[in-house]
């Protein structure tokens, strides 16, 4: 055998996720492997949980991180709060909503689709309609912030529409937490759950969680056994709940908890409406430098997500060959088009630790190099100057 060690090339990840990680939060991981019950460690998960209530706004005891990537937080969120023959109302304007359809019909649940346009929010009229149709529905579902096409929607207003009609709600945040406002409490969400390789810039493989009280009631009284062993919430509280003393449920991913625990101390740092507003200013630069070039945005400014951007591909431009120009030549990454806007658009991040100036010129004067190379209709030269002075204020 003479495979040796794995050592990856520096990038700078500026796609839909992961994005770049701080190298506090690396060596943090690097850290001695402790048990998962040492009381040092249990220590730790305590500060994990105030952590996380900071970054959702949120008093919910139940907060805490799933031991699995985004999608197993949408799992948790599903399984443990649809009862086979549960009517739910799931809006879907992008990717994500349609995976919340699988779901709620792998529980046994039937799905009420209500479709609005890819890039766009999702409509609350149509929400509206579709609960007034459907009054026995019990849940609504939606995804906050839309990562396949850079769209965002209102979920203060969503959420209060799904109360009015008596259903819980489950919101989508993994792309939303810490890049743009999100108040669990204030706004009511029952349901949320998140992913730490997004705006935490922690690595990949965990899922912020929180339930509300009312949701927690519901999981507590299910007439059904929750069908999956690993994420049923009733059983993970052992090892997460509050008071009582913790039992093995699953070994934690330690190490990467460690990671999580250091980002979140991170964004405690800088404080979370800063980061908010530090996603925003560095998004209005690269939008600056974007359409300094002749690039255009496919969601209407009002919907626009801060930390994802959707940028429409030049006509004849051969787009994959542009995103591995960019890998091989500036070891960049930005994201290719996701389902329906296959092949139509370029997703760039700025979350996190990659939301960032430096970050900004990079990709600017990469894509200018890059594009000009193969004589794409742009203007050339002016996107960085375009986005300093943005950043100058
Ligand atoms: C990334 C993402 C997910 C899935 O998260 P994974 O960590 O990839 O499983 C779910 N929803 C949205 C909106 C996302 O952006």
């Amino acid at each position: 055998m003479s495979i040796k060690s794995f050592h990856p090339p520096q990038r700078i990840l500026m796609g839909p996720g992961p994005s770049d990680v701080s190298p506090r939060v690396l060596e943090a991981m690097s850290r001695p492997t402790l048990g998962h019950l040492d009381p040092v460690f249990v220590a730790m998960m305590d500060e994990m949980k105030t952590l996380l209530k900071y970054a959702f706004k949120t008093d919910n005891e139940l907060t805490m991180p799933v031991s699995a990537p985004g999608s197993a937080g949408m799992e948790t969120c599903f399984v443990n709060l649809v009862e086979p023959g549960d009517k739910v109302i799931v809006c879907q304007n992008g990717v994500f909503g349609g995976r919340m359809k699988e779901n709620v019909e792998r529980c046994g649940g039937t799905a009420v689709m209500v479709q609005d346009d890819w890039g766009r929010a999702v409509d609350p009229q149509k929400l509206e309609d579709a609960l007034k149709a459907h009054p026995d529905a019990k849940i609504v579902a939606f995804v906050h912030a839309e990562t396949s096409t850079g769209a965002q929607s209102d979920a203060k207003t969503l959420v209060e529409i799904a109360h009015k009609h008596g259903c819980l709600a489950i919101v989508d945040a993994v792309t939303s937490l810490g890049g743009t406002p999100l108040k669990v409490d204030e706004w009511k969400i029952d349901a949320i759950y998140s992913g730490t390789q997004k705006c935490l810039s922690s690595t990949p493989g965990l899922s912020p969680v929180s339930f509300s009280a009312a949701a927690l009631d519901k999981v507590k009284n299910r007439k059904t056994k929750v069908q999956s062993w690993f994420m049923d919430l009733n059983l993970v509280m052992a090892y997460w709940g509050g008071s009582t003393k913790r039992a093995y449920h699953h070994t934690a991913p330690i190490n990467a908890l460690y990671g999580l625990h250091e980002s979140l101390v991170i964004l405690q740092e800088e404080g979370i409406e800063n980061s908010w507003a530090r996603h925003q200013r560095n998004h209005l630069a690269l939008r600056a430098g974007l359409e300094a070039m002749g690039l255009s945005f496919v969601v209407p400014e009002a919907d626009r997500l801060p930390q994802l951007n959707a940028i429409s591909i030049p006509d004849g431009v051969d787009e994959a060959a542009v995103r591995s120009l960019l890998l091989s030549d500036y070891s960049l990454e930005i994201g290719a088009g996701l389902g329906a806007m296959a092949g139509k658009v370029w997703r760039i991040g700025l979350m996190g630790h990659a939301s960032n100036p430096r970050n900004i010129r990079t990709c600017l004067a990469a894509l200018d190099d890059v594009l000009g190379r193969m004589n794409a209709p742009i203007q050339r030269g002016v996107a960085v100057a375009a986005a300093n002075k943005k950043l100058a204020g």
